[in-house]
């Protein structure tokens, strides 16, 4: 069973939170987008705890995600001073209040034959993200998105290709492209057939230079029986073989933020067929206030990932986009829980790299603060950029103790730039 905004108010398990919290949840979510699952509700989230849970902040919208204007925009709809056919275009001008689509994707749409290819972003040089229109949802929502927009109406875009074609000419054409990266919303929502489509035409000869085939997907820890029980699972597991056996590397870039989501049965054991069918799992996650910012978790989840099998790669920050007020950690306490978490596990949970900032100008690293000439800097490095000259060039800022991303800072010393060229951070 799944349930969305439109019908939030049948799920069972709201009868167990207080009034403050079901009657702010239901007004959250007129801005926000919402979708759960039975799984989900049942195995994932303690409803004891609710709503302090991580996994119940982890799905759920709350009313203290709303800015001041949407609380007055959601008032007046309600004591009828907005009128109700004006109120869905009010709450679009809000939600294009909270920065949709940030980091400036809409600049990286590639052109073919003189024309953009819509659902296609090709940022860096190795690598292609493509959003197949049928991968443009999820099982459940996260409410902390970064891609929000893609689920919700709001004068952005939507980012999304129903036109494999013009994705396999783009790769066709551009031999340095080694990457072709599937992502959402989530793309494990395709059925077995669409996604071979898509897929089994990458094993012939003429697309051999793209050798692999990343699939970000939070499908492992939101429905996991996508790999066990599903009509089509055992098709989906055969394609991912099949590519696997034609040389493609088939990386699966699991979205998992709490250790929690990780103890079911039926994850671990998704986990296993998937590394059966030749897949490799890696894990990537925001650092998220009120689900996961401490180090003990982020201890705790890269542990357990590798006693699964799964490397651990990416601790992103929150991008600023959405209740980023309400979800943001700073980039000093980032880099604290990053540094208690890191020096905690083993050598090969350290494969983890954080906490990375994805900007418009590409990924930077906070390495830390230090101290230069008696002043207090913080140290940062391009992981990736759309500059590869810059790539791992360390750089310093001036040191900030409440900056919660890049355009926040300044550059340590009044006359350098950044390496990507600006004053300021690229946002
Ligand atoms: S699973 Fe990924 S794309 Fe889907 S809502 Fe969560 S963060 Fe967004």
């Amino acid at each position: 069973m799944s349930y969305d905004n439109r019908r939030i108010h049948l799920i069972p398990q709201l009868d167990l939170l207080d009034d403050r919290t079901r009657s702010g949840l239901l007004r959250a979510s007129k801005i926000f987008p919402l979708k759960v699952n039975s799984y989900v509700l049942e195995n994932l989230i303690d409803w004891d705890a609710a709503p302090d849970d991580p996994i119940y902040r982890l799905v759920f919208p709350h009313q203290d995600m709303l800015t001041e204007e949407a609380d007055h925009a959601l008032t007046a709809l309600e004591t009828g001073a907005l009128a109700a056919e004006d109120a869905a275009a009010r709450l679009v001008e809000i939600r294009d209040t909270m920065n949709p689509h940030p980091a400036d994707q809409t600049s990286n749409i590639p052109i073919l034959d003189g024309m953009q290819i819509e659902g296609i972003q090709h940022k860096y040089r190795e690598t292609v993200l493509y959003f197949p229109k049928q991968g443009q949802t999820c099982h459940a929502y996260c409410a902390f998105c970064f891609r929000w927009p893609q689920f919700i109406e709001t004068s952005a875009p939507k980012f999304e290709s129903k036109d494999n074609a013009r994705l396999l000419a783009y790769l066709r054409g551009n031999p340095h492209i080694s990457d072709l990266l599937l992502t959402g919303g989530d793309p494990m929502v395709m059925n077995a057939r669409r996604l071979a489509a898509l897929l089994d035409p990458l094993l012939d000869p003429s697309l051999a230079h793209v050798s692999t085939i990343r699939i970000g997907s939070k499908s492992l820890t939101y429905w996991p029986y996508r790999f066990l029980t599903d009509p089509d699972a055992d098709a989906l597991l055969d394609l991912f073989k099949r590519l696997a056996d034609g040389g493609k590397h088939i990386a699966f870039m699991a979205h998992i933020n709490h250790w929690r989501e990780i103890e079911p049965e039926p994850v671990q054991a998704a986990i296993a067929r998937l590394r059966q069918a030749g897949v490799t799992i890696r894990s990537q996650a925001p650092l998220i206030r009120r689900v996961n910012d401490n180090a003990d978790t982020w201890r705790r989840l890269w542990s357990r990932q590798v006693e699964l099998g799964i490397q651990p790669y990416y601790m992103f920050v929150e991008r600023d986009t959405g209740a980023t007020q309400y979800f943001g950690v700073t980039l000093a306490e980032a880099h604290r829980i990053y540094k208690g978490a890191i020096s905690s596990v083993s050598g090969l949970a350290r494969t983890a790299r954080g906490p990375v900032m994805s900007t418009s100008a590409g990924k930077v690293q906070i390495l830390g603060p230090m101290t230069v000439n008696g002043q207090k800097a913080l140290a940062l490095t391009m992981l990736q950029s759309r500059n590869p000259d810059t790539v791992h060039d360390p750089f310093l800022a001036k040191y900030s103790q409440e900056a919660t991303w890049i355009d926040q800072l300044e550059p340590f010393d009044p006359v350098d730039t950044f390496p990507f060229g600006s004053k300021k951070g690229a946002a």
